[in-house]
């Protein structure tokens, strides 16, 4: 199976799109955190990190909003980057690494063939959820490598 590069994505009213030219995300996580469940508001997220020269939002930047909260359990302050026209939740950034943009991977266009590589902040995960085969799962945040 191939995919095209770049890849591409949107907020579901389509006012903010993007392209992703990342070769392979830099981190790719589940997260079951509550933070991420509330943004969300699904039983949690999966969060594609990639280069932030990588993610070129292509439309819509005037239509972006952010919330930023620094009661995170790393100390850092996450900011949370949204559609304010229909509310898709399009990537976060965080003081600990201004280069990195993790974006929503719902917001993709279409499946690509990465997948998550850990699952963190499984001490929320959803008692119906299954964890993914062959993955590392992490209570909280995985430890520094
Ligand atoms: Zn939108
Ligand atoms: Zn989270």
């Amino acid at each position: 199976m191939s995919f095209d590069s770049p890849r591409r994505g949107s907020c579901l009213c389509g006012a903010i799109r993007y392209e992703l030219s990342a070769e392979k995300p830099v981190m790719y996580n589940v997260c079951h955190c509550i933070d991420c469940q509330k943004s969300s508001g699904s039983a949690f997220v999966a969060n594609l990190g990639v280069h932030k020269e990588e993610y070129e939002i292509v439309s819509g930047q005037g239509t972006l909003k952010s919330y930023s909260t620094s009661s995170t359990s790393s100390g850092n302050t996450l900011t949370r980057w949204f559609c304010a026209i229909c509310g898709s939740s399009m990537f976060e950034t965080t003081t600990e690494d201004k280069n990195l943009v993790m974006l929503q991977s719902g917001t993709l266009d279409d499946a690509t063939d990465w997948k998550p590589v850990q699952e963190i902040f499984c001490v929320r995960r959803r008692p119906w959820l299954r964890r993914i085969d062959g993955v590392p799962q992490y209570e909280k945040l995985a430890p520094e490598s």
